[in-house]
């Protein structure tokens, strides 16, 4: 997005549509003309213009050719780790259109995918107590509970509240002195940065009635997880540029270098991914392993040191596990010393049940790529984007919602 103006630590950016505040605290300097990375409400990186100019013109079948030539009848695996490129193959049925023995794995998946059920209904409990308001996001208003979901909450009266960044909360804070606001916070680390800076803004304000309750995790130490843990012999990864936004594409190393393991880091359309799936292949077929990146950006090379250092001034990190229980290494983030006030766990004496499911739902085999979507028996038939029962169908970066979505689109096509 291109910042078409600045106001202290705010900047206005224009869509091309319309114009929106952002906040620009993790930038060191930056100018009127510039174009940023937006996410969460906050411009995380300066994006060169270089990096912006058009990518050579491959089409997807001179991919294919190539896909099919350098395999040349051999298996071949890759896991594909953003919902948005596993998107983009699968929703235009590219996908089923590329060499039977190219395989692929999905996962870890969108961090809502991977928090476990009972934090959620904790955060359903805490919105029907007396006196809250629960402030989240999107997904986390639909995500079903074995009591309902937030969204049915809001509907009954109870006070809910969706924002698109965590920095709304010292707003709905201050305007609400004698409510305790809760944070309900789901994502990866570029959601822990951005809740950090509105942490520490809360104690500059002093505000005293919000706290968070956080589901927030280190993607290398999820994705490190799900190789070390995959039944499936994966030969490459392709990641997303925003998978590199805090830490630099370097974070991904150990994939090359502990895990012998090919990479590439490409952008979102169809032909970027299959050119990222090109590149690994080659380097497994010429044992050359590379961190091959597409992107022209020496930002997000090397990520942004004031992402970074407001994640280790705020969290600290403990074990991570998946929605099913399981210890998933050292990767959650927890509100380190200085900001225990503001833990909800502690203040309202809550126990999220990790072991909680949803039941009938096949969501953890599908997140750690034991199962695709259509092999769960409540796919489309009971489970659907109307009428979730997991995670998976409700995110737009969930692997049953893109599925459905994918299904449906083709049986129209097809006339079944
Ligand atoms: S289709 Fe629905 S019930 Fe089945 S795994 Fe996906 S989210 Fe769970």
């Amino acid at each position: 997005m291109r910042l078409v103006d600045i106001r202290g630590d705010e900047g206005i950016i224009d869509t091309g549509e319309d114009r929106y505040p952002i906040h620009l605290h993790f930038l060191d300097s930056v100018n009127v003309g510039d174009c940023v990375l937006v996410q969460l409400g906050f411009a995380v990186q300066l994006v060169e213009r270089q990096s912006l100019s058009p990518k050579p013109n491959t089409t997807i079948a001179a991919l294919r050719s190539e896909i099919e030539k350098q395999l040349a009848g051999s298996d071949f695996t890759v896991l594909l780790t953003s919902g948005t490129q596993i998107a983009s193959l699968q929703l235009n049925g590219i996908r089923y259109t590329l060499p039977p023995n190219l395989h692929f794995a999905f996962g870890p998946g969108c961090p809502t995918c991977l928090t476990p059920v009972g934090y959620y209904r904790s955060v359903f409990e805490l919105a029907q107590r007396e006196s809250t308001i629960v402030v989240t996001f999107s997904d986390v208003v639909n995500m079903p509970t074995p009591g309902g979901t937030l969204h049915s909450l809001r509907m009954a009266g109870n006070d809910v509240r969706v924002v698109h960044s965590p920095y709304d909360v010292l707003r709905i804070a201050e305007w609400n002195p004698s409510k305790e606001v809760i944070l309900a916070a789901v994502g990866y680390d570029i959601m822990a940065a951005t809740v950090g800076i509105t942490l520490k803004e809360a104690i500059h304000r002093e505000i005293r009635n919000l706290s968070l309750f956080s589901s927030l995790h280190k993607r290398d130490v999820f994705l490190r997880e799900y190789i070390f843990q995959s039944e499936r012999t994966i030969d490459g990864v392709v990641c997303s540029p925003h998978d590199a936004t805090v830490e630099g594409i370097n974070s991904y190393k150990f994939i090359v270098q502990e895990l012998n393991r090919a990479f590439s880091c490409v952008g979102f359309t169809a032909e970027e991914v299959l050119s990222g799936v090109v590149d690994i292949i080659r380097q497994v077929k010429t044992k050359k392993l590379t961190m091959h990146h597409g992107s022209e950006c020496n930002c997000l090379k090397a990520g942004n040191t004031r992402l970074r250092s407001t994640i280790n001034d705020v969290f600290t990190v403990s074990d991570n596990r998946w929605s099913s229980g399981k210890i998933a290494g050292q990767g959650k983030y927890i509100l380190c010393e200085k900001f225990q006030d503001f833990d909800a766990i502690k203040k309202f004496d809550i126990q999220p049940d990790e072991l909680l499911t949803m039941s009938g739902c096949s969501g953890r085999d599908i997140q750690l790529g034991l199962k695709l979507p259509l092999e769960c028996p409540m796919f489309a038939k009971h489970c659907n984007p109307a009428n979730p029962v997991g995670a998976a169908m409700i995110s737009s970066d969930g692997l049953c919602h893109t599925w459905y979505h994918s299904s449906h689109k083709f049986k129209l096509q097809n006339n079944e």
